[in-house]
């Protein structure tokens, strides 16, 4: 159940080299269960597949560094020393708070790396759920305040004891970023790095023409697509309430919740895509957006620079942002484009 939603997160890709005949052109592609879920990296006209497994080493040591389970990250050490004291972090997890605090800003506190405890309450994680009392609910909310998380040079704290960060809206990002710069790197000059749907091309195709993505149809089975973007050497990343659920009494509850009421986010919304230069932007903004409505979502992704963003309605209407520019086409005629 748990690994259905999570394929269900998966971009297709598609049309990138399919169908072509055995040749240089071909990629050397290998996938891992990594960062709880499907990582596939591809790359083109580099024959060496050892440097595939190095990236996955890379993507296995910053998982080591950010993922609040494992104990001696630096999400488990700030969690652990919560109320207590500042904590000596890496580089990449002062970086990741202050870029989640600029989101939060941003979007008036819906976006919130201190999110744990409502996550944690939810346990939407392993698969199974759990629908909180109001009592739960209330405990947990209080401990939500990105507001305080200091820093101070390396060091950082959760100021009150129970607080926890969590990185899942925008660690993946992240990573992707860092791995196509390792790949870039060791000479890759085409490639394609999805970490379960946050997806980070380098390049364009070998022949010189955009790699084409397929984005997942928010309302059908894995793989299938309702649009098509075709983009070069960018950022694509989606968030939606299908990646992971679980049901309660036929409603379905998902993992991307609102600090403010407590609950996963519902505001008519079912998907949300932002196309970007880097992935961190991308991983951040999906999932503020998200959060943020149609409307504050569409003013947002419109007021930033170099992004362009897809939302899409329950009622299967296709949103673009103001300065949209990226080729888009929708091939699931249920799915139409809002005037
Ligand atoms: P994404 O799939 O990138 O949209 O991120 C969803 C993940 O971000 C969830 O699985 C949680 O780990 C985390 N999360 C949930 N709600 C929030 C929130 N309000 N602010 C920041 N992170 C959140
Ligand atoms: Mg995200």
């Amino acid at each position: 159940m748990k690994y259905m939603a999570l394929l269900c997160a998966l971009i297709a890709i598609i049309a990138c080299g399919c169908g072509e005949k055995q040749n240089q052109n071909e990629p050397i592609t290998a996938s891992d269960f990594q960062l709880d879920t499907v990582v596939t990296l591809s790359i083109y006209g580099q024959g060496d597949k050892s440097l595939l497994n190095d990236a996955f080493g890379e993507i296995g040591r910053y998982d080591k560094l950010l993922s609040r389970t494992n104990p001696g990250s630096d999400t488990y050490r700030l969690e652990q020393n919560a109320g207590e004291g500042f904590v000596a972090v890496s580089s990449d997890t002062i970086f990741l708070l202050k870029e989640s605090e600029k989101y939060s800003r941003l979007s008036g506190g819906l976006f919130d790396v201190t999110i744990g405890p409502l996550v944690s309450l939810w346990n939407i994680h392993d698969g199974t759920g759990h629908y909180p009392t109001e009592e739960e609910l209330d405990s947990a909310m209080a401990l939500v305040n990105y507001e305080d998380v200091l820093i101070d040079g390396d060091n950082a704290m959760l100021k009150r004891k129970g607080m926890a960060a969590d990185f899942g809206a925008i660690a993946k990002g992240y990573i992707a970023d860092r791995v196509k710069e390792f790949l870039i790197g060791k000479g890759v000059k085409s490639g394609i790095i999805n970490l379960g749907g946050n997806v980070v091309l380098i390049g364009g195709k070998p022949d010189g023409g955009d790699f084409h993505i397929g984005l997942q149809d928010p309302d059908a089975a894995t793989g299938e697509y309702m649009g098509i973007v075709g983009i070069s050497d960018k950022s694509i990343v989606t968030s939606g309430p299908y990646e992971r659920f679980f049901m309660y009494e036929g409603k379905r509850y998902h993992h991307i919740i609102d600090p403010k009421t407590g609950f996963p986010s519902d505001n008519g919304l079912i998907q949300v895509t932002v196309i970007s230069d880097d992935s961190v932007t991308g991983d951040a903004l999906s999932t503020t957006l998200f959060l943020m409505g149609l409307e504050d979502g569409m003013k947002l992704a419109g007021d930033t620079p170099g992004v362009s963003a897809i939302f899409v309605t329950t009622d299967k209407k296709v949103y673009l942002s103001s300065g949209f520019d990226t080729t888009f086409n929708i091939t699931n005629p249920e799915y139409s484009l809002a005037p």
